[in-house]
């Protein structure tokens, strides 16, 4: 790259350091991002001069609040909430909300940072947000998570709205915690406004299809992927980390295919099921009795459990699709992947790949999705549950199916023509990443200053 590019970016990066300290996981989302930027920033001056990217790696708002809740003994408990409203310049802003106990400010701008330019990349009109709580769901009882919820929408209910600011789900919460938002929010707005949350339940605005989407979506995109190279998946060995809704439907879809699914995992351990996975089984257990992936070997004497998470990527296979949480494949597990013969790899979750991962999988040459991309697909979906609600009118699963799979086609074929035009042919991490770049700074560009 250019010597003043690159110096430009140096600088901007080691400011982004010096202004988020502690925050490793925000830090890393923006390095990756700002390297990739190279070839388009010695192209366009324009963006440099209006200072475009040192507004985007600055978030317009974070909203941080307490979450005070009684559990079922009446005790009192206290967690931190969180929203991040990284730009609004294509929309409302727009993203999930994560419970989970590593949450934190790194984690949640990481977040809303990626968000901006994968929405951008969906082509639908909605902005980069995301927002979370330190709160644990594990073990929680139904009660208590619902005072939770109830509490923690009591506080940011005033900063949402259908036209300002529109969460979801994301690891921890899925349409039951969506639906108890609804409801308070609802309750404190007195006024029917759904477009408000995406993910909802079926009767009270939800989008068909919406629940698949960023499992269906990694496999549509990877399915492209492997299509440009006159393979697919059929009788591909597959290997998807994580047993939550990303996970599931990832399975199904690549099932769907003709691929033979052998291992998942949960935050415990994986299974490893040389039949393939039985996604039944899978389901009941993960999404009905919440138990954990080990109970799996109790059904299916001819798998194994395996405690620990990373050892999945021991596995071998042809398609590995980690579905589970940021930074789950080191350099090691990257390089062992691929040293068992890794074709593709499509990243349902969000940033599961460490720099150093990513570095491995482009210099093996082997067909990688980056995560902005290949799990795109659910919040493409949460915009088309946005368009139902404002028109008062559902598609069916078929039109949004159908719907779906045009977005990740786009999304892969944009990245693709962006990674030839400025010089990575097939490099999906710098064609997604200035894909949606472009899109955002120009439209930044033509809003003023
Ligand atoms: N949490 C999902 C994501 O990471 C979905 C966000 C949404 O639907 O708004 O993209």
């Amino acid at each position: 790259m250019p010597i003043e590019t690159k110096a430009y970016i140096e600088e901007l990066y080691e400011k982004v350091e010096k202004r988020n300290p502690y925050e490793p996981e925000f830090q890393q989302a923006v390095k990756e991002f700002l390297y990739s930027l190279a070839p388009v920033l010695s192209k366009h001056p324009e963006y440099i001069e209006a200072a475009i990217l040192e507004r985007m790696v600055e978030p317009e708002r974070l909203i941080l609040f307490r979450v005070p809740w009684v559990d079922d003994q009446g005790k009192v408990h206290v967690n931190r909430g969180y929203r991040v409203q990284f730009n609004s310049a294509l929309g409302p802003y727009k993203g999930g909300i994560r419970f989970h106990p590593s949450v934190n400010s790194s984690i949640i701008k990481f977040l809303g940072f990626e968000q901006i330019f994968k929405n951008a990349l969906t082509g639908q009109p909605i902005g980069g947000g995301k927002g979370g709580s330190d709160f644990d769901p594990k073990g929680k009882s139904d009660g208590e998570i619902m005072r939770f919820v109830q509490s923690f929408m009591t506080e940011l209910y005033r900063y949402l709205g259908p036209d300002v600011d529109v969460p979801a789900g994301d690891i921890g919460v899925g349409a039951k915690e969506v639906g108890y938002m609804f409801g308070q929010y609802k309750r404190i707005r007195g006024a029917y406004e759904n477009g408000v949350l995406t993910g909802k339940g079926l009767t009270y605005g939800g989008s068909l299809g919406r629940k698949e989407a960023t499992g269906y979506g990694t496999v549509y995109f990877v399915e492209e992927m492997l299509r440009s190279k006159d393979m697919s998946f059929e009788g591909r060995t597959v290997v998807v980390s994580g047993s939550g809704n990303v996970a599931i439907y990832a399975i199904e879809k690549a099932q769907e295919k003709g691929a033979k699914v052998v291992a998942c995992s949960d935050s415990g351990g994986y299974i490893y099921d040389p039949e393939g996975i039985k996604l039944d089984t899978v389901k009941r257990l993960k999404e009905v009795e919440k138990k954990r992936i080990s109970e799996y070997v109790k059904e299916h004497p001819q798998a194994q459990y395996h405690p620990g998470c990373s050892g999945i990527w021991s596995v071998p296979c042809h398609i590995a699709l980690p579905c589970a949480t940021q930074n789950e494949i080191d350099e090691a597990s990257a390089k062992l992947l691929v040293a068992n013969g890794l074709i593709a790899l499509g990243e349902g979750a969000n940033m599961p790949s460490t720099l150093e991962a990513m570095e491995v999988y482009l210099q093996s040459g082997i067909l990688y999705g980056p995560a902005k991309a290949a799990n795109a697909g659910g919040v493409a979906v949460s915009a088309l549950e946005m368009a139902q609600n404002s028109m008062r009118y559902a598609w069916t699963f078929e039109e949004v199916d159908q719907k779906l799979q045009v977005i990740m086609k786009n999304i892969y074929e944009n990245s693709m023509k962006a990674s030839e035009e400025f010089g990575h042919p097939g490099n999906l991490v710098v064609g997604s990443n200035i894909a949606g770049f472009v899109k955002v700074a120009d439209t930044m560009l033509a809003q003023g200053v």
